[in-house]
């Protein structure tokens, strides 16, 4: 037959804390007396009792020696009773966990809530809890909860738990009471060791044939064991070896053992002893060892995790599964403005917490979150520093010599003003407030000290930005771009973190004196790239070839023949520019000018003059077009023929008549003749 013990089973830390106060005071010699029965073990009573540990039910009959308080704690009169007697000495072996759920009823009692105990009336442990809402709150076995009607639940309400209570049962009870009341809070009281002790009940319960629960049946902890394992599988409740019955085990393979959280090791021991083995002999000396406490050693500088199970206005408490709960006083918690540490947590929540101080004797831990998150930015921000990461912060401030950057968790780095940009800025008074992208460039956590560099961070990513932009540039494709800088050679152009040039020959498809003119800093526009060398960081752009190619319009809009207007733009030795419409100019050559001898074409036209010439050939591929002025205009009247013609012969012909349209036409060759 196999025999598993469940995970967790037998004492608790309470009840283990309880056991070794009081041995410590049997230790010193001391008349010990315990309120009651420490636990509800006969085993651990009659053992306290071989060691002269009296119980006295009645207080008003203790004098003078040492009153354990036991586990399950007492009201506040029965204390206030005990401290008047001044030859008795009071150990308080409270359980820390039942301690908070004390503090929780009257901290909600005395904000005017109605409590509510999900529990046992009779429990000494839900009658001292009581005794703190000066016996006001309502118990209500988990059974019952229909006895509650709506009407005893005021405005305000609070449902909380005897610490030994069936999770399930508890669950239930919270939602039945939240659909009457949806104003009703409800604190999770169940301590952890109960919750694990019965999960882990049923979890062997459901692989095993039968179970076997070990503790007294005073204990209510002890019963809640046998309740959910009687859900699962076949259960004895036993209080020891000597009360199990060979014939339960017939045919049974597999048997589960648990113990509730009163129950003594030893007893734990003499069961599976005697399950596997009858010829069994108990050993008790060798499983009582009350200094072994497993409990997980803490040290100050640990880092913990816990749930949130109690705010009050100055400190907040933490269950993390120790035999008490973590205290976070108010001063170790950053809260900006007027938030108070009701603001900021709420039950039930999972909280990272740095311990500071660890008080065994009177079993408190002091612990920080401040610390805890100051520690973890500065790893954060080492981490950045050594990776060159960017880190983000507020400006708070600036001073003469630059920028203090609030960097979190209360810390602060300094940028000075040469590291502000990386170009001059002459006020910062501009960043107050805004955020801020840096680089780490010098840290120091012994002496406080974290300078900050947004230049650098401003340079790096303006060179990633430059060698990204160089890689994925393609030549051909018309890209955005920002006008940087105009020189006489054309214009630098920013196509995203690198510049190119634009020649002054691509700015437009017309010629263009400077780049000013047509062209401002600062002026958003589209460049196609016409060359790329990365070895050299150098892009050669052009503006005018990512506009339309206005002689692919000539075509359109012109035939050989026609006669048009234009503009003189250029003149020169052989001849003058006309601008046909803008990007497309035509050569009136000079031997079209006029149907004489002209020596310079300046004789004849001048720039900016709108003349009127005729198309003579049209040639787009070589973007050519050929225009003549003298065969635009009519053809001067033939002297012979007008002289000699017979028609004319009877007329009365003069020399105006022959000359006076070229002489009106050509005014102004005569006159320059004249000035020659
Ligand atoms: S069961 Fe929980 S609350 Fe009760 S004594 Fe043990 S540790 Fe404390």
């Amino acid at each position: 037959m196999r025999v598993l013990l469940a995970e967790h089973a037998g004492f608790c830390s309470g009840v283990k804390r309880a056991l070794k106060l009081t041995l410590q005071e049997v230790d010193k010699g001391e008349k010990v007396f315990t309120l009651g029965p420490l636990v509800h073990n006969d085993e651990v009573t009659n053992f306290l009792h071989s060691k002269g540990v009296k119980i006295v039910e009645d207080l008003q009959k203790l004098d003078s020696g040492t009153v354990i308080i036991r586990a399950h704690g007492i009201p506040p009169r029965h204390l206030k009773i005990l401290r008047e007697k001044k030859r008795l000495k009071i150990v308080d072996a409270t359980c820390p966990k039942v301690k908070s759920l004390q503090k929780i009823a009257h901290e909600f009692f005395k904000n005017g809530y109605d409590i509510i105990i999900c529990g046992n009336k009779q429990h000494p442990e839900v009658q001292a809890v009581s005794g703190w809402t000066e016996g006001k709150a309502i118990v209500v076995d988990p059974e019952d909860y229909d006895t509650i009607k709506e009407t005893l639940l005021g405005p305000k309400a609070l449902l909380i738990s005897q610490t030994t209570q069936r999770e399930d049962r508890f669950s239930k009870m919270a939602k039945i009471l939240k659909k009457k009341n949806p104003n009703l809070e409800v604190y999770h009281t169940i301590c952890k060791a109960t919750a694990l002790r019965q999960a882990s009940a049923v979890k062997l319960a459901s692989t095993v044939e039968l179970m076997l629960v070990v503790g007294d049946e005073k204990s209510s902890n002890t019963n809640k064991l046998t309740q959910v394992c009687r859900e699962v599988v076949k259960t004895y409740q036993v209080t020891g070896a000597r009360e199990i019955l060979a014939k339960w085990l017939v045919g049974i393979k597999n048997v589960g053992v648990t113990a509730g959280a009163s129950t003594p090791p030893w007893t734990i021991k003499e069961v599976m002893v005697k399950m596997e083995n009858d010829n069994f002999e108990a050993k008790t000396e060798e499983v009582v060892s009350y200094q072994d406490v497993p409990e997980k050693d803490y040290r100050p500088g640990d880092i913990i995790t816990g749930k949130v199970v109690l705010v009050e206005e100055d400190q907040v408490l933490v269950d993390f599964g120790y035999k008490t709960e973590a205290i976070l006083p108010r001063a170790e918690v950053f809260l900006e403005g007027d938030t108070t540490l009701k603001d900021k947590f709420s039950l039930e929540d999972s909280v990272d917490l740095l311990i500071l101080k660890i008080n065994d004797q009177e079993d408190k831990i002091i612990v920080s979150q401040k610390r805890l998150e100051r520690e973890r930015r500065w790893n954060e921000l080492e981490e950045a520093a050594e990776t060159g990461q960017n880190m983000e912060g507020i400006v708070k401030e600036i001073v003469p010599a630059g920028i203090i950057i609030e960097l979190g968790s209360s810390l602060e780095g300094f940028m000075p003003g040469s590291l502000v940009d990386v170009r001059y800025i002459p006020d910062f008074q501009q960043f107050l407030g805004q955020e801020f992208s840096f680089k780490i460039i010098e840290l120091n956590r012994e002496r406080d000290k974290i300078i900050l560099s947004r230049k650098q961070m401003l340079e790096e990513e303006a060179e990633k930005q430059k060698q990204e932009t160089l890689a994925n540039l393609k030549e051909g494709e018309i890209i955005p771009g920002v006008v940087k800088r105009l020189t006489d050679f054309g214009a630098f152009v920013d196509v995203g973190g690198i510049d190119g040039l634009v020649h002054i020959s691509e700015i437009s498809w017309q010629r263009v004196g400077h780049p000013q003119d047509v062209l401002k800093v600062g002026e958003e526009i589209e460049v196609k790239v016409l060359e790329i060398i990365p070895e050299r960081e150098r892009i050669s752009l052009s503006l005018r070839q990512a506009q339309p190619d206005p002689w692919t319009k000539v075509d359109e809009e012109y035939t050989v023949g026609e006669i048009i207007s234009g503009k003189v733009t250029r003149i020169v030795n052989f001849g003058a520019f006309v601008e046909l419409f803008p990007g497309v100019e035509g050569l009136v050559h000079i031997s079209q000018m006029a149907d004489f001898h002209v020596k310079h074409p300046s004789e004849i036209v001048q720039e900016g003059e709108v003349v009127e010439t005729k198309i003579l050939d049209i040639n787009v591929d070589s973007k050519r077009i050929s225009l003549s002025i003298k065969k635009a205009r009519p053809a001067p009247r033939d002297l012979t023929t007008h002289s000699y013609s017979k028609e004319n012969e009877n007329q009365n012909v003069t020399l105006g008549d022959v000359f006076g349209d070229l002489f009106n036409n050509e005014n102004s060759i005569g006159k320059s003749e004249e000035e020659e």
